[in-house]
């Protein structure tokens, strides 16, 4: 059996680490807003290339919090569009719509399956604020052409970050690249916790004292509430695993792309596209996926083997019912990639025999 991502063996691999580090989390006796936090929120901050970094509950949660902050700053308001990526997973639309403002679903590039600068400057209008970068897969979409072009339009760029700790963009580290991104610690993300967790990454000063404060109850004086803020912490021991992660992230990503250049060069299926890579730096495989017209016979086929494999995302965002007022929008490049993609295994803790196996299976399938 190739589980597609076995959890437990992926975290067996930092333990005792991990053991020794929750029990000193526990023995001590300070469960919020300790030690733990503010050591990886500084860590995290390095690690990244930020000057700030707030730690929250999930990445949802932080995606929410830029957006909520720069209301607060009086930079958004309600009404006013975000650019999105419609293949996205839901929580980048939901953290738009939660706060009352408009996503503008963007068709992504066929090529890539990220946002490009084409189809963002095809979606700004006087209205839009913002555009969200989503690193797709753990692809890098961020580029200098959609910096100059944001640049020029005053709108903000938010990344979400959530499946790419660790990509490269010219030497430079995903979620230091636009005006704030948001982090998700998700158990399956490259960088994942043993629960919920989540980090907002900026420069800016007032957006980060804004989101401090939010996080928080609105409070940064205990029973003193200056904004009308909500809760979301990182737990210390989330923290306290993160930081231990944290020192693996760079091995478990170079395993990973090691994983992927194997895929590339040797599944070869006339009826199954591979993702094409130019950049490695630029890509942390948190996603493997592979494209094909015969999803459903391939998933079959790899099972039978005793392969399991994902589909990320099946429906699109502006085809979810949630979303029903975009009515009915065509987006073919966002609904050709729902209807054909499919993930395969791909972490840090699979070895060698069990690459080979996918490959051998993948080159089976007629
Ligand atoms: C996982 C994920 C999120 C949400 O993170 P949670 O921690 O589950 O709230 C947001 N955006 C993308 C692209 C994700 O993959």
């Amino acid at each position: 059996m190739i589980p597609y991502l076995p959890l437990n063996e992926i975290n067996a691999r930092y333990n005792p680490e991990l053991q020794e580090t929750i029990n000193r989390v526990i023995t001590k006796g300070i469960y919020l807003l300790g030690e733990e936090t503010r050591l990886f929120e500084k860590e995290y901050a390095g690690y990244i290339g930020t000057r700030h970094c707030i730690g929250c509950g999930n990445g949802y949660d932080a995606l929410w919090l830029i957006i909520r902050a720069y209301k607060e700053l009086g930079i958004f308001s309600e009404g006013d569009e975000i650019i999105v990526p419609a293949n996205t997973f839901i929580a980048s639309v939901l953290a738009i719509t939660q706060n009352g403002l408009k996503p503008i679903f963007a068709d992504p590039d066929p090529q890539t399956a990220v946002i490009g600068c084409n189809e963002i400057e095809k979606a700004i209008t006087p209205r839009c604020k913002a555009v969200m970068l989503v690193h797709l897969y753990g692809r890098n979409c961020y580029s200098e052409e959609i910096a100059m072009l944001c640049r020029q339009k005053g709108i903000k760029i938010i990344e979400d970050n959530a499946q790419a700790h660790g990509c490269l963009h010219n030497g430079k580290r995903t979620g230091s690249l636009g005006d704030a991104a948001a982090h998700s610690f998700y158990p399956g993300k490259n960088l994942g916790a043993l629960g919920d967790g989540g980090a907002v990454t900026t420069d800016d000063s007032k957006l980060y004292e804004t989101i401090l404060t939010l996080h928080n109850y609105g409070s940064m004086e205990k029973y003193r509430h200056t904004l009308e803020g909500v809760n979301s912490r990182l737990d210390e021991l989330q923290a306290a695993a993160l930081r231990v992660k944290l020192r693996h992230l760079d091995a478990d990503n170079s395993r990973r792309k090691e994983i992927a250049r194997r895929y590339i060069a040797a599944i070869a299926n006339n009826t199954v596209n591979l993702p094409v890579v130019k950049d490695f730096d630029g890509h942390v495989f948190h996603v493997f996926p592979v494209f094909t017209k015969q999803r459903e016979a391939l998933q079959a086929h790899l099972a039978a083997q005793g392969i399991q494999t994902l589909i990320h995302y099946p429906v699109p965002c502006h085809k979810q019912e949630c979303y029903r007022e975009a009515g009915t929008l065509v987006l073919p490049v966002a609904e050709e990639l729902a209807s054909t993609e499919l993930s395969l295994p791909c972490h840090q803790a699979m070895n060698d025999n069990d690459v080979t196996r996918v490959i051998e299976c993948m080159n089976s399938f007629r």
